[in-house]
């Protein structure tokens, strides 16, 4: 998955269609799904769910609590703090051998997903 925590990204579907708001956090597709494919994101204010809390001691007044539930990844394009788009992302090589994610749209660099080689070691 190319989405990262505090990206901002743009909903697809749902009742939250056309949101742009930013990542929470990313749960990754399970260990041997393809790279780039699967995983989920919570959004800041989409897919949110109330939970109701009884009075306690610890919560005097009872209420309800709003919390973000992950949604597909497939669901959200991120924007481009490029171009302002919402894109789909690619990922290549660069000459060094790290990794870095573009905007299809646009081609702008929009962060580093893999260091280069030479400096994985030492330092
Ligand atoms: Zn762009």
């Amino acid at each position: 998955m190319l989405i990262k925590t505090g990206d901002i990204v743009e909903v697809r579907s749902g009742n939250d269609r056309g949101t742009r708001a930013k990542v929470l956090a990313v749960r990754p597709a399970k260990p041997g799904g393809k790279p780039g494919h699967g995983g989920k994101v919570v959004v800041e204010g989409v897919n949110r769910v109330y939970r109701h809390i009884r009075r306690s001691q610890k919560n005097p007044q009872g209420g309800r609590l709003s919390k973000e539930m992950p949604i597909d990844a497939s669901n959200v394009l991120m924007v481009c703090t490029a171009c302002g788009k919402a894109t789909r992302l690619g990922a290549r090589l660069t000459a060094d051998g790290g990794k870095v994610r573009f905007c299809r749209a646009c081609n702008a660099e929009l962060g580093t997903l893999r260091r280069p080689r030479a400096t994985a070691k030492g330092g």
